[in-house]
């Protein structure tokens, strides 16, 4: 790296109380989705950004759900898009935490509260990058987009942005935990559906001789579904060292028997719903159904499989959120982007693994962006007493910032 890039990198560093402090202003503006409006978080961004002399465009396709996006540098040449979610999911019961969710205290060397870790620490680390950058120069485009909506499926946030709104880029970097040596490169596919029944009301002194009861056709259905669960996925030998790896990391975080969800479907029946009286045959019943599939299994082949399996049954299927597995290997620019950044601000470069949750970078990737995630780490994300070490954001903004330079050869 240049001696410029590494005064850039430097002004980053000592920067890095302010990163704090922001980063505590951002926790404590309240953005739980549901019900998912973001609008007081997004207009204390934009002046954030205004006051740095860059000025965002807010796109609102529906009330509250506000996407900022601001660029820097010139429309020419490689675009790298620098993604963040301002939503995050709701506190639950603020007395089962220790500190008040919204108080962002600092203690101990953590900053605490909801959305600390996922994600507004790592929003706050693109932020404290975008300031440092604006004075630099590079040759090509760095698109910041902060969006709503990543908690529940990201149609109005990043799926919006790149359908509607003509986001385009060359690399996607999305600030999702992952802690400073780690960057998560793929991930499962969805498939929600929700199952509806409906019977034949009767009284229920006369079941089952009269009606049909739409909770025992729910009830008959579902084994039939959960024998897709603990199928396998088959990897690419490409993927199969990352897989490993992948394994190995998920075993420290999430425990040896977790580690099988990687690269088996996994399903959740999380939703059952049906009657209204216990002496009435019910006429409806519903239940949602989460089902995640490894790479090398097909979200499209397992819900064909599932509508055959219900024809003829009175049982109908609707679709609630749908993607394929998807990844981006370590070779892509962006990938080795990271690589440069990370070891020039931590000396290594973080191991390139396979999460089990979803994310939105599975809209870039759907859009042909490869995309890297990479972050502050967290305790109690999307639990109680969610934290981040406050050490991760100054790092992170340090890595962020160096990363974008290396995506421009600088
Ligand atoms: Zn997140």
């Amino acid at each position: 790296m240049s001696a410029t890039a590494h005064r850039l990198i430097d002004q980053v560093a000592r920067d890095g109380d302010d990163i704090v402090a922001l980063a505590q202003r951002l926790i404590r503006i309240p953005t739980e989705n549901p019900l998912g409006s973001v609008t007081a978080a997004a207009a204390f961004v934009a002046e954030t950004l205004e006051g740095w002399g860059i000025r965002p465009v807010w796109h609102e396709p529906s009330p509250g759900r506000v996407s900022l996006v601001a660029s820097l540098g010139p429309d020419d040449g490689r675009t790298l898009i620098l993604n963040g979610h301002l939503d995050v999911v709701p506190a639950g019961d603020p007395a089962r935490w220790t500190r008040s969710p919204f108080s962002a205290e600092h203690a101990d060397g953590w900053l605490w509260g909801r959305g600390a870790a996922d994600m507004k620490g790592g929003v706050t680390a693109l932020l404290g990058a975008v300031r440092a950058l604006r004075n630099a120069d590079f040759p090509g485009r760095i698109v910041l987009a902060l969006v709503p909506d990543e908690e529940t499926g990201g149609r109005w946030g990043s799926r919006w942005l790149l359908e509607q709104a003509g986001l385009v880029g060359d690399g996607c970097l999305i600030a999702e935990p992952s802690g400073p040596g780690v960057s998560t490169i793929g991930q499962r596919g969805a498939l929600w559906l929700r199952l509806l029944a409906s019977g034949v009301p009767a009284h229920g002194s006369l079941s089952p001789y009269v009606g049909r009861n739409a909770v025992l056709e729910i009830i008959g259905i579902l084994p039939g579904i959960l024998r897709v669960a603990g199928r396998s996925g088959a990897f690419p030998a490409e993927l199969q060292g990352i897989l490993a790896e992948s394994k190995a990391w998920m075993a420290t975080l999430a425990g040896e028997a977790a580690t099988a969800a990687l690269d088996h479907v996994t399903v959740n029946v999380g939703v059952l719903r049906g009657g209204t009286k216990v002496s009435v045959v019910p006429d409806e019943a519903t239940a949602e159904i989460d089902i995640r599939v490894p790479i090398g299994c097909s979200a499209a082949g397992l819900r064909q499989e599932i509508e055959a399996s219900l024809a003829g049954t009175g049982v109908s299927v609707e679709t609630l959120d749908f993607s394929e597995p998807n990844y981006t290997m370590p070779e892509a620019r962006v990938a080795r982007a990271l690589a440069i950044g990370a070891t020039t601000v931590l000396g290594a470069p973080p191991a390139f693994l396979l999460q089990w949750a979803t994310s939105d970078a599975r809209h870039f990737r759907a859009a042909g962006i490869p995309v890297v995630q990479y972050g502050p780490s967290g305790k109690g994300i999307h639990g109680f007493d969610e934290a981040v070490p406050v050490e991760h954001l100054a790092l992170c903004s340090q890595v962020y910032a160096a990363t974008a330079l290396a995506f421009f050869d600088l």
